[in-house]
């Protein structure tokens, strides 16, 4: 360990017991961190983890909606298994992970939505399940581009989005309306995602991919990839 290195991890320990005063002092509501790993065919699994209460595990409750919006399933679970890659990435001891089982075989083919939430917030956004052979149909290429919160990506607007849904990451794009309705779930490069915002440079065949960082909106930078519609 060099003294750069020493030096770093000063200005860590610092700040994590500057964060943690702050935390005890406004300890009122609960700060959840978690995520929703894999959707297998039989189980969803993911951790759930308050800042707030870390010895105490989270209830998680999963909604599951088919693509008219109907409630198909809800379940809920004591987010208690272990997972030490959790706790290496510094939630508490890492008993914090669940796994429910979801009987996917007893329902028709098509789109589902996966909703997970803990003390009354949504782990790692919505989800997307396709069962069976989703019917694809091509839109030809599109440009792609990315954006996120920052105030020059989303001129201010954060997460807010025009049909007043909150963007989340792998999930949100954005589009012209006049080409892909609102609504519509369309496929790139694998990733199902919901066209739910507009954007005043997104005209045409143009899809502005939601990220959560500005980082990763660079990345993304400007790409042409094939758009499938999902005929659920
Ligand atoms: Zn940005």
């Amino acid at each position: 360990m060099n003294m750069k290195t020493v030096k770093i991890c000063l200005i860590q320990m610092i700040a994590a017991a500057v964060l943690s005063l702050g935390l005890s002092i406004t300890a009122l509501a609960a700060q959840v961190h978690g995520n929703v790993d894999e959707i297998h065919e039989d189980s969803i699994s993911g951790w759930a983890w308050d800042a707030q209460a870390p010895d105490v595990p989270l209830t998680v409750q999963i909604t599951i909606t088919d693509a008219q919006g109907s409630l198909i399933h809800q379940e809920t679970a004591e987010a208690s298994l272990q997972r030490d890659d959790v706790a290496a990435s510094g939630y508490g001891s890492g008993a914090c992970g669940f796994s429910l089982p979801v009987d996917w075989f007893g329902l028709p083919d098509g789109a589902y939505t996966v909703q997970v939430t803990a003390a009354g917030q949504t782990i790692g956004g919505t989800r997307q399940y396709y069962k069976g052979q989703p019917a694809l149909r091509s839109l030809g290429v599109f440009k792609t581009t990315g954006y996120c919160p920052c105030d020059s990506c989303s001129g201010g607007w954060g997460r807010l989005t025009s049909t007043g849904a909150v963007a989340t990451a792998g999930h949100t794009i954005a589009v012209d309306p006049n080409v892909i309705p609102y609504g519509t779930k369309v496929m790139i490069n694998g990733v199902v995602y919901t066209a739910e915002d507009r954007g005043g440079g997104v005209k045409g065949n143009h899809i502005d991919i939601f990220y959560n960082t500005h980082g990763e909106t660079r990345a993304q930078g400007t790409q042409y990839a094939e758009v499938f519609v999902l005929d659920a």
